[in-house]
């Protein structure tokens, strides 16, 4: 395809400056793939930098426990997702000798590998045509080709498709990565900076004037609101906390006892609905923060709430309950908006001249 050459030359003046540029090494390909999935870059420079400094190979990581792996996670978000590079990483070093295989299927049978991810290990460090298309390819070539599809998966797969026939044998890592860069820099969403663009002259679109309507807009997706109390429990310098279960959202993270409840639902409901959870009758005092916290489908609102234990119980089997000294904060993986609470806590109480952990 005539547009090969120039995307190819304008990459080689124009690639941005990344941390992972360049590399070849499967496992830091890997590593930065998965952190930018639903990250922004600017925001995953830092974590990829103190992750390689901590788990600069496969063997490493391989041998690291889950739960230090997710304390250089936290902060990303979509924690399944580091737990499933962990547990890859260890398939990897089980059965394959600790080397990332170069077949799609062996890599496409890995946790947490999806179609983008393997193309984009197998292209940039094995040099195979396998296409990588993230949502930057799709904006770029449903614009080039005036491309929509029925639905989103549709239109992947056709992109995908015409991307495997114009994958330069020699080069097809770095035709992935130009696509990516050129949808990251020039053709952004919604007014793409044409005057620049490399492969103007053989885009459909500018042809047109109809860049914008490329690639079609997705449909909205309805967010549910769920509203939630957090109880900040303390005994003697130490807080209740909780581990949520193994599987779903936020999975075996630690958090303040937390319930659901009805909107309008009374102190009183809340503080019963707290004691079964936690094994203690439990007293609602004043509100310390109220949190909102995003995910896709979900949107949490939480009412934190400073709570006193008027009658202790044992503590109950599940979900696993402890109470935790604010020194030992820094060494748990706390769910998304409980960190933001267990750093306000422990700023809070800290007496002076204590030395603060970094949660
Ligand atoms: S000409 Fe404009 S719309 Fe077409 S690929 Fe380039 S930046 Fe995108």
């Amino acid at each position: 395809m005539e547009f090969v050459q120039p995307l190819l030359e304008w990459y080689d003046r124009n690639k941005r400056e990344l941390p992972w540029r360049g590399e070849k090494d499967p496992y830091r390909i890997w590593v930065s793939e998965i952190m930018l999935q639903q990250t922004r870059v600017e925001a995953v420079k830092d974590y990829y930098g103190r992750w390689m400094s901590r788990f600069p190979s496969l063997p490493d990581l391989a041998a690291a426990p889950e739960e230090e792996v997710l304390r250089y996670w936290q902060g990303l978000g979509y924690y399944s997702r580091a737990r499933n590079l962990w547990q890859g990483v260890r398939e990897v070093a089980a059965s394959y000798g600790g080397k990332v295989p170069d077949s799609e299927a062996a890599v496409r049978a890995l946790p947490g590998i999806g179609e983008y991810t393997a193309g984009a290990i197998l292209s940039i460090a094995y040099d195979r045509p396998v296409p990588a298309v993230d949502g930057n390819v799709v904006r770029v070539y449903s614009r080039l080709f005036c491309l929509a599809g029925e639905s989103e998966t549709a239109l992947k797969r056709k992109i995908a498709a015409l991307v495997a026939g114009h994958l330069p044998q020699e080069r097809p890592g770095d035709y992935n990565q130009a696509l990516m860069d050129l949808g990251a820099t020039l053709c952004i969403p919604g007014k793409p900076r044409c005057d620049e663009c490399p492969v103007r002259d053989f885009c459909r679109s500018f042809a047109r004037g109809t860049q914008q309507e490329f690639p079609p807009k997705k449909k909205k997706s309805t967010v549910k609101t769920v509203e939630l109390v957090a109880a900040v429990i303390e005994r003697h310098g130490a807080f209740l906390l909780q581990r949520r279960p193994a599987q779903g959202l936020l999975a075996g993270m630690w958090e303040f006892p937390t319930v659901e409840i009805e909107t309008g639902g009374d102190a009183a409901a809340v503080e019963s609905a707290v004691g079964t959870r936690t094994g203690q009758q439990v007293r609602l005092g004043p509100k310390l923060m109220d949190l909102v916290h995003i995910f896709s489908h979900r949107r949490w609102e939480i009412a934190v709430h400073h709570s006193t234990m008027t009658v202790p119980g044992d503590l109950p089997p599940e979900p696993e309950t402890r109470w935790v000294n604010r020194k030992e904060f820094p060494q748990l993986v706390f769910a998304g908006p409980h960190r933001k609470i267990a750093k306000t806590v422990a700023a809070q109480e800290l007496p002076d001249g204590a030395v603060r952990g970094k949660l």
